[in-house]
């Protein structure tokens, strides 16, 4: 049997940022995840989240959103979805639960899903 090589630096770091995000049991942000990582290992900077994200991302294994012109993680495919307004920008959070018209009207693979839908608000009409 092949002897386990003692976990490299980043190999550590990687499991540790992985472990932080399987804590989040919905969206979180990049600073959220590092305060929490930092806790942790003082040592790894802002810069090295979002070098994790961005390549788990990149790989499905972490899905990115845009919320309020900021990048929101997330460790499941939940969709995310606003209704914006015009008027004075207020967004709001609206939850879908059918978004299976998307998967008959996109031939892709789709792997999550955000919606921006626009509009003029209650309190501006
Ligand atoms: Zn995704
Ligand atoms: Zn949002
Ligand atoms: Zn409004």
């Amino acid at each position: 049997m092949e002897k386990m090589k003692p976990a490299s630096r980043t190999t550590k770091q990687k499991q540790l940022v992985e472990r932080e995000i399987a804590s989040f049991h919905s969206f979180f942000h990049a600073e959220e995840l590092y305060q929490r990582v930092s806790q942790k290992n003082p040592k790894i900077g802002i810069a090295t989240i979002y070098r994790f994200l961005n390549n788990l991302a990149k790989n499905g294994e972490i899905h990115s959103f845009l919320c309020n012109r900021k990048t929101l993680y997330s460790n499941s495919k939940k969709n995310h979805c606003h209704f914006i307004c015009e008027r004075c920008g207020d967004i709001k959070h609206i939850s879908l639960t059918k978004v299976d018209f998307l998967y008959q009207q996109i031939k892709e693979e789709i792997c999550h899903v955000q919606i921006d839908v626009t509009g003029i608000c209650k309190k501006c009409s």
